[in-house]
């Protein structure tokens, strides 16, 4: 099933799928799970294909309910999409992934999701700007990842915005290139960093040339316009050998790593950042 209820666009198992009912219990008890600690962020490892070096890690949060157990994000993301509380679990994921990277090497960036609803919010460049003054973490290692949901709606405001982060020196990914509304009118009118191409094209890229023709044309698209490429769903050392081959820049994906919890526990300490 395809849950297009919220912003944010996901798959999930039909066995998931709620009642109406079901869906407003859960946005209740959705609204105390941060301050009931219930949220956790797994961060999993970006790679440079060329050094091999890990570039910095995505954060991903997940939600751990007393009864239910681990709910996923694609459930409750759009949940609170919908009811507003976004807004504030956004934050708490910012400033949580922030205090994270504060403490990981120099070189390493922290790539944070950006829900549609977030990035429409007005004075989102100063509350981003605040949450990295606050946790003392250099502008310029934080990613923010965003889908073209979060731009189509109002391009001049989203071009605006996107300039603000280009001046602080905050990077902005497009995330799951290729699916909904891939545009190149968009890579070619907004400033972006990176473009991460949707993990489903590699996962499909081994039985199907059509998928595979998709990555190399991204891939190709991306060297064109000098804008950086990273392959979501790395999952195995065939996609691997696909991507170095099509000279892709940077690869993310079960190959590499899992989401896990905190580097900072495993990382050798940041002298300064
Ligand atoms: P996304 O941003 O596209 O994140 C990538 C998803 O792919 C993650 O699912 C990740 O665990 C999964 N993944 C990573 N490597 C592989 C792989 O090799 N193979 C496969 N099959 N999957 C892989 P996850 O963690 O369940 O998150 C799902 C979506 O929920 C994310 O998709 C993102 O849209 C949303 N999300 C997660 N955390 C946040 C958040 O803090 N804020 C917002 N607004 N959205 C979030
Ligand atoms: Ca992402
Ligand atoms: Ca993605
Ligand atoms: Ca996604």
């Amino acid at each position: 099933a395809k849950s297009t209820v919220g912003q944010t666009v996901c798959f999930f198992e039909s066995g998931m799928d709620e009642s109406a009912r079901e869906r407003r219990k859960l946005a209740m008890v959705l609204r105390h799970a941060q301050e009931r600690g219930e949220f956790e962020l797994l961060y999993q490892p970006q790679r440079l294909l060329r050094t091999g070096e890990v570039s910095g890690y995505e954060a991903l949060l997940r939600w751990h309910h007393p009864a239910l157990g681990l709910v996923s994000p694609c459930q409750f993301i759009p949940l609170a999409e919908e009811t507003g509380d976004i807004i504030v679990i956004g934050e708490w994921v910012l400033r949580e992934a922030c205090i994270e990277a504060r403490q990981w090497p120099v070189q390493m960036k922290v790539a944070v999701n950006l829900s549609p609803v977030q990035f429409l919010q007005p004075g989102l460049v100063d509350r981003v700007r605040a949450i990295l003054v606050e946790c003392g973490l250099s502008p310029n290692r934080l990613e923010l990842e965003i889908t073209e949901t979060a731009i189509i709606s109002d391009k001049l405001r989203a071009l605006h915005c996107l300039r603000q982060f280009k001046a602080m020196g905050v990077k902005v990914a497009l995330d799951d290139f290729g699916t909904g509304y891939s545009s190149l009118d968009t890579l070619h009118s907004f400033p972006f960093d990176k473009i991460k191409i949707d993990k489903s094209f590699l996962l499909r890229a081994e039985d199907s040339p059509q998928a595979l023709a998709i990555v190399r044309t991204v891939l190709a698209l991306g060297r064109s316009l000098s804008i950086p490429v990273l392959a979501e769903g790395v999952e195995n050392e065939r996609q691997l050998r696909i991507l170095q081959s099509e000279g892709c820049d940077e690869a993310q994906g079960y190959y590499f790593g899992h989401p896990a919890p905190a580097p900072s526990l495993a990382l050798p300490k940041a002298v300064n950042s």
